[in-house]
């Protein structure tokens, strides 16, 4: 055997399980959205299986004495900022995940993370049923009362979808939720979803999570001690920016104050208002989002529904992608011939506006549905790279707004436009992706700087050049 070199051993590695990863990557697909009954029980069966894999090479013994020499040699420091990043990584990530323990520590690791790796499929599917098959009934036309019509059609469709005998239904999802509770004039229904939606995975039953939280930290704690930590926390810190946990408490607590105390503002604002309306009612987490509402209606004049019609779907799509010009000189262009996984799916070609030179595609699933999990988020189905030879990305954006009816315009809201660009903020990370290695492509960055370009380019929906041209 050659002895180890960056080129046999890190790039090796490099090279290795492409096939594995087109694999995963069209099986995380699935699992976040659409999650299915029979994708479940595939779930269940792989999670484990796929972690006691990822153990096997992380726990070779051989493997890793060899990464181990490429990363300690001198030489490594005249090699670029990348490899010397790309080796750091490498050994790194082993370390971490037990190459320096005894057998008998790594026979006890790679059990812990089978289990857990069952414990968090179990998990997510849990607060996926809940989200699935709960809904909040909306007998008559008077438990509409007050709801912008969207959300009116909305829950029509629902009942007539699930077949339910009801006038109309809210799913137990933020999408939908959320919306409902900004509006319904009708506090004990905002209530009862405001506690539908707060208890997913904690009803008790077969679906419960409170017991699989207790097992999921004992495990870790036991994790972290193996690996020489005082806690979880702890390892899962080491490798970040911040470090220690007690830096991340710092920055926590330099916020938490001043936050408590705006909260208290606006609730008192908000109290100060049912007063005056006579409502007779003591502020509750129900009464949040709607009494936010009219506060910003009694002070500002601001009425989130006024806002919304500005707020069309497809124009701040558009909008994103002129952000997406102007600053990163990426043009975006629809194509039709590439396959998807679901109709909704749209997809964009995304080149160089100067050159034309293909940068990647930008996947696009707007929509709720079933066997979706809630909220919005990026991922990339391919990495950039050009190990071998030049590969481009496909990056995608997920999120759940509700479906207008066909022909309509898709209104979101202020909130939900935030969040739009800040997914894309996450894209256009990806789409701007240059280096060798597929290791360190696109947002493979540390845990607490992957927020960073995101929290950025969301600022610039609320820009007078964003607005002025994309919210008519
Ligand atoms: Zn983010």
């Amino acid at each position: 055997r050659e002895p180890a070199s960056f080129s046999n051993t890190i790039e090796a590695m490099e090279r290795t399980g492409k096939l594995l990863d087109r694999v995963t990557t069209v099986y995380g697909i699935w699992s976040s959205t659409m999650n299915d009954d029979a994708f479940q029980k595939v779930e269940q069966e792989m999670e484990p299986k796929l972690a006691a894999f990822s153990d096997k090479i992380t726990q070779n013994a051989a493997l890793f004495a060899r990464i181990e020499k490429v990363y300690k040699d001198p030489a490594l420091k005249k090699m670029t900022p990348e490899q010397q990043r790309l080796a750091w990584k490498y050994y790194t990530n082993f370390v971490r995940a037990g190459a320096k323990l005894d057998q008998k520590s790594k026979d006890r690791m790679s059990q812990i993370n089978q289990k857990l790796a069952g414990l968090f499929t179990e998990f997510s599917q849990n607060v996926l049923f809940d989200e699935m098959n709960d809904f909040l009934p909306l007998k008559t036309e008077d438990d509409m009362d007050g709801l912008p019509q969207s959300l009116i059609d909305a829950a029509k469709a629902t009942v007539a979808a699930k077949d339910m005998d009801a006038a109309g239904a809210i799913s137990n999802t933020r999408s939908s939720v959320d919306p409902f509770l900004t509006y319904s004039n009708r506090r004990d229904l905002r209530e009862k979803a405001w506690k539908m939606f707060i208890s997913r995975g904690d009803k008790g039953g077969t679906h419960d999570n409170n017991k699989l939280i207790t097992e999921i930290l004992q495990l870790r704690a036991e994790r972290a001690k193996l690996l020489g930590f005082p806690t979880h926390a702890h390892w899962r810190l080491e490798n970040a920016m911040a470090k220690t946990p007690e830096r991340a408490m710092e920055l926590m607590e330099a916020v938490w104050k001043p936050a408590i105390a705006r909260v208290k503002e606006e609730v008192a604002d908000m109290q100060e208002l049912a007063d005056r309306e006579n409502a007779g009612i003591k502020i509750a987490p129900w009464d949040y989002r709607y009494y936010a509402e009219k506060v910003r209606k009694d002070k500002f004049d601001l009425d989130q529904n006024e806002v919304k019609q500005y707020l069309q779907l497809d124009k701040l799509r558009e909008g994103m992608f002129w952000v997406a010009g102007e600053l990163f000189g990426f043009r975006f262009t629809p194509v039709n011939n590439v396959p998807v996984y679901h109709p909704d799916v749209q997809v964009w070609e995304v080149t160089n506006l100067e050159t034309g030179a293909h940068v990647g595609l930008w996947y696009f699933d707007a929509y709720a549905r079933e066997g979706k999990r809630s909220g919005a988020w990026m991922n990339a189905y391919r990495n950039q790279e050009r190990l071998d030879a030049n590969v481009t990305t496909i990056v995608s954006n997920n999120s759940n707004f509700v479906k207008g009816k066909p022909g309509e315009p898709v209104l979101i809201s202020w909130d939900d436009a935030e969040t739009l660009f800040h997914e894309f903020g996450h894209a256009l990370h990806g789409l701007s992706s240059n280096i060798t290695y597929p290791s360190l492509s696109g947002t493979a960055v540390v845990r607490d700087y992957v927020e960073f370009p995101s929290q950025l380019l969301e600022n610039w929906l609320s820009t007078p050049e964003v607005l002025g041209r994309f919210a008519l």
